[in-house]
Formats: C-alpha cells, structure tokens, sequence
C-alpha cells in the first residue's frame, strides 16, 4: 500500500496496490555497476519531463551509492552541502546535495513513524482473505489517524502530557467506549443476598479503587441507574461526602441527597 504521510504519521491517502511489474523494470548491467563505483559523491544529474500537464524532475545523485528521485514540485536547485566522511583523506569533507534529497530526508519519517505505530499496536487476524486483512489494517489506520488528532487537539488545549493517552491507552478506551456506549449493562450484576459476601465486596471495594468510566460512556445517557449500596466516598472531584448510592452502570459512588447531586452533575456536566 501506498500511504502519503504527514511528518507526525498521519495518513492522508493511500493507494492500494498489487506488486510491480517485472517486465517493466530496466535491466541491471555490469556497465551501470563500473560507473557507479567512479563516480565522484556528489555528482548530481537531472532530467525534466512534462506529464499530464505536471512537471516533473527525476534527479540521480551519488551518495555512497547512486539515489534516484521523482519529484513534481522540486529539482536539484537550491543545491546545498551535506558532511561525509571521506575514507581516503579521512577526515569530513562537503558534498553537493540537490534540494530534492533535502527535502525528502526533512520529511520522510511520517510513514516510518506509521509504520512504527502500525507495528506496535494492531488488530491481529487469522483469515487469509486479502479484504479481511485489508479492512482490518485500514482500521488500524484510522485509529492511529484519530489518536494523532486527538493528541494535537490536547496539546493545543494544554493538557498536562502526563494526562494524554498513548496509543495503548487510547486504544484501550476506544475498545471499552465502542463496546459499551449506548449500552444497558448493568456492571454490578445482581446484588448478592448474603449479608457476609456484601462485606466481603465492600472490602474488595475498598481496597481497591475503581477507574472512572470515559466520558463517552458517562455521558451516553443510557442505564445509568441509582443503587443503594455500601457507604464509601463521593468519586466527584473535589467532593469528600460519602454516601450509599452508586451508579449501576459506572460502578462508583456518588452523593445524591438534599445538598449534593453529584449523580445528575457527574453524568451531565
Ligand atoms: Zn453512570
Ligand atoms: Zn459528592
């Protein structure tokens, strides 16, 4: 697949394609090897065509080997100067570098940096069928096209950096607020009759201290009902009443009496 990239990773576009052709390919000779190798690096060759009405500009340059490039917006000018070690004097000396190879190593980490991020984290699947394999790698795409957009809109916001979800976390939160907005679950499942399993859970409860459920899921408006539980501590910020009612759907404590309504404002505001 073709990606075209951002220098942060995100996609823009992609192409799908199937293998090049062989026969189109130019035959490697003895000839091409014997001038490479006497060449001077630095040596730059241009050549300009017309296609489509699009200008374009293919550039050989010798590096420690010959690069070629296809550009249609830059050529070789400006040309600047790179550092190479040279092996015969051994000591750094400049070599000339057309604009275009500037320009392609000033930018060429976005799909790298995809790649790593496609690597890290993805939707593994079994099935040998190309589409499968095709939509799930698309899906993963997405999500880290999301995850990039959701980062730049916290740091642009001023999030702390410590409060922005990696990819993991992210992906993590997706999967819960997918699989659960918009759902009537009831998380607690059905009170136990038992009054020493009752103290047992509230033990378990308090020792250990529930996460709160993502605002996609706090806000979703669905089967967030009243319980009438243990008595622990208020989970609204900054609130330190305690109190019996628990959501059934988020699992954590919230005041709900004639002073406080952190149950309406936790799952409104
Ligand atoms: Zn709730
Ligand atoms: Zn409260």
């Amino acid at each position: 697949m073709y990606v075209l990239c951002s220098v942060f990773g995100f996609a823009y576009k992609f192409e799908i394609y199937s293998g090049q052709d062989i026969s189109t390919r130019p035959e490697a000779t003895r000839q091409k090897r014997d001038d490479e190798k006497n060449t001077p690096r630095g040596t730059y060759e241009e050549r300009t065509a017309s296609y489509e009405g699009v200008d374009l500009a293919c550039i050989a340059w010798k590096d420690n080997k010959i690069v070629t490039m296809l550009s249609s917006y830059v050529g070789t000018e400006p040309v600047s100067t790179v550092k190479r070690f040279d092996k015969k004097t051994r000591e750094r000396i400049d070599i000339l570098c057309p604009k275009s190879i500037t320009e392609y190593n000033s930018h060429m980490g976005g799909v790298d940096l995809l790649d790593s991020f496609l690597g890290r984290y993805h939707i593994r699947v079994k099935s040998r069928k190309w589409y499968i394999r095709i939509f799930f790698h698309l899906f993963d795409l997405a999500v880290i096209n999301s995850w990039i957009i959701y980062k730049n809109n916290a740091i642009k916001e001023n999030v702390a950096k410590k409060n922005i979800l990696n990819l993991g976390e992210f992906r993590n939160e997706l999967a819960y607020v997918l699989c659960n907005s918009g759902t009537n679950e009831n998380k607690r499942g059905r009170p136990s009759s038992s009054s020493l399993e009752q103290e047992l859970q509230a033990k378990k409860k308090r020792l250990q201290s529930k996460p709160i459920p993502p605002l996609d899921i706090r806000m979703d408006g669905l089967g967030h009902w009243p319980d009438v539980g243990v008595s622990l501590r208020c989970k609204y910020p900054h609130c330190t009443g305690y109190t019996t009612i628990s959501c059934a759907k988020c699992g954590i404590n919230l005041c709900l009496n004639k002073n406080n309504n952190c149950f309406t404002r936790f799952h409104t505001t």
